[in-house]
């Protein structure tokens, strides 16, 4: 079938997963910060755990040094079913520092859920990376 043929990227944004975030999972920089975003969804729908951990900016809330952190990375990913992304806000980057405001639901074995967070990113030496987020109160 075409559809098993040309898959659609997992961050929704209807586009071809080889045109969306194939080639940002496969190692080339995000353009911009929403693009950052949304193959970090992207990873975590996949288990793609290496591009989770090399998308932190290193030293940030959001980095951990811990070598459990991937196993708790890849567990994330195994448990939760990644179900849908809404983009709410994502305005042009100002300088080396830029801000996604999103919506991503999923399910896991306690049920559904939703996260909302406004994430920010920083440009350091040519790539943008995930700093980290604040994130609204889980409301179901
Ligand atoms: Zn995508």
């Amino acid at each position: 079938m075409a559809a098993l043929a040309d898959p659609r990227c997992r961050c929704a944004s209807g586009r071809k997963f080889k045109r969306c975030c194939g080639p940002l999972l496969a190692g080339a920089p995000a353009p911009d910060p929403l693009a950052l975003m949304r193959s970090r969804y992207s990873a975590f729908a996949l288990g793609e755990v290496g591009h989770l951990v090399a998308t932190v900016l290193p030293g940030s809330p959001a980095w951990s040094a811990d070598p459990a952190w991937r196993e708790q990375l890849a567990e994330t990913c195994a448990r939760t079913r990644f179900t849908g992304l809404r983009i709410v806000a994502a305005p042009p980057p100002v300088g080396d520092e830029g801000q996604v405001h999103f919506v991503a639901d999923f399910a896991a074995e306690e049920g559904r859920g939703r996260l909302e967070e406004r994430s920010r990113f920083r440009k350091v030496d040519g790539r943008w990376f995930y700093v980290d987020g604040d994130r609204a109160p889980e409301d179901r």
